[in-house]
């Protein structure tokens, strides 16, 4: 009661209203991406499906609001929520991680986090050590957390899935590379997490009591985008790889495969670099 009752307060009297979020919970049609991977999100939040005979993944479960919208779309590719096995995540903030209560009561599905990602998830709310603390509005608590390690792979039939920890814009956000197939023709997918430096007023990257590794964090990110294998680049935002516009192209019938780009991850990283670079070089000139 007492716990239900400080994180409503403190939503109340920390977060502002959320301005995007109606616009991100806007309606979408789920669409397959390629293969046994399928778009099932609202369209500003990415919520991604990996099918198999066995069960299902689900990566990111959008807002609170969004959670009834994902499972409609699940249904409505003709799979079914009951069906999901796993449920995974980018990071803990609200607009990816609010709608994963919900999902995984309704599914009754495992969920897997990182380390500092369950720690939050447990509690619900924000972390302490998070950028945006004190300027974000919690999640609610999500039940049976397990943690899961850097490089962890897991498996639900013949779908086969790896956890990789990116963080710096959360200490826990962690992205996720898989491979599907149609027919003879595989690609390697990524589910980048966020890495943008965002942050409450105050909050320095460059020197943080609460989050004290938070540039080195950010490098280690960068580098993996840098070297992961990556056919087909999927954003927590799908507007930061481009998604609408790639979908719109691959509907004209533009070839080679407007999904396709192998330089996507290295660009999105380049991105990451240069905006890590200009937030550090406002810190020291404070
Ligand atoms: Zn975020």
């Amino acid at each position: 009661m007492s716990v239900t009752w400080g994180l409503i307060a403190v939503a109340q009297s920390a977060a502002p209203p959320c301005k995007s979020c109606a616009e991100w919970n806007q309606p979408q049609a789920p669409f397959r991406i390629f293969g046994n991977t399928y778009y099932v999100g609202p369209h500003g939040l990415s919520s991604i499906l990996i099918t198999s005979d066995a069960g299902h993944i689900l990566i990111d479960g959008g807002l609170p609001e969004s959670a009834p919208q994902i499972e409609a779309n699940v249904r409505s590719l003709g799979f079914r929520i009951e069906d999901v096995k796993l449920i995974l995540n980018s990071h803990v903030h609200f607009d990816h991680a609010g709608g994963i209560a919900e999902l995984q009561r309704i599914s009754g599905a495992q969920v897997f986090a990182s380390k500092w990602s369950a720690s939050v998830m447990k509690k619900g709310g924000v972390g302490r050590a998070d950028p945006q603390y004190g300027v974000l509005a919690g999640i609610a608590p999500v039940k049976h957390v397990r943690e899961l390690r850097d490089g962890q792979t897991f498996r639900v039939g013949e779908a086969v899935i790896t956890a990789h920890l990116t963080p710096g814009h959360t200490p826990g956000g962690t992205s996720w590379t898989w491979r599907s197939c149609e027919g003879s023709i595989c690609r390697e997918i990524v589910f980048a997490d966020s890495i943008t430096p965002i942050s409450a007023d105050g909050f320095k990257f460059t020197k943080s009591r609460e989050y004290p590794n938070a540039v080195e964090d950010f490098e280690k990110s960068f580098s993996f985008l840098e070297a992961a294998p990556c056919d087909v680049l999927i954003t927590t935002h799908p507007e930061a790889s481009g998604l609408w516009d790639r979908i719109e192209a691959r509907e004209h019938g533009v070839t080679p495969d407007p999904m396709m780009d192998s330089s996507a991850c290295r660009h999105l990283a380049e991105q990451g670099r240069s905006q890590l670079r200009e937030r550090i070089a406002e810190e020291r000139k404070e």
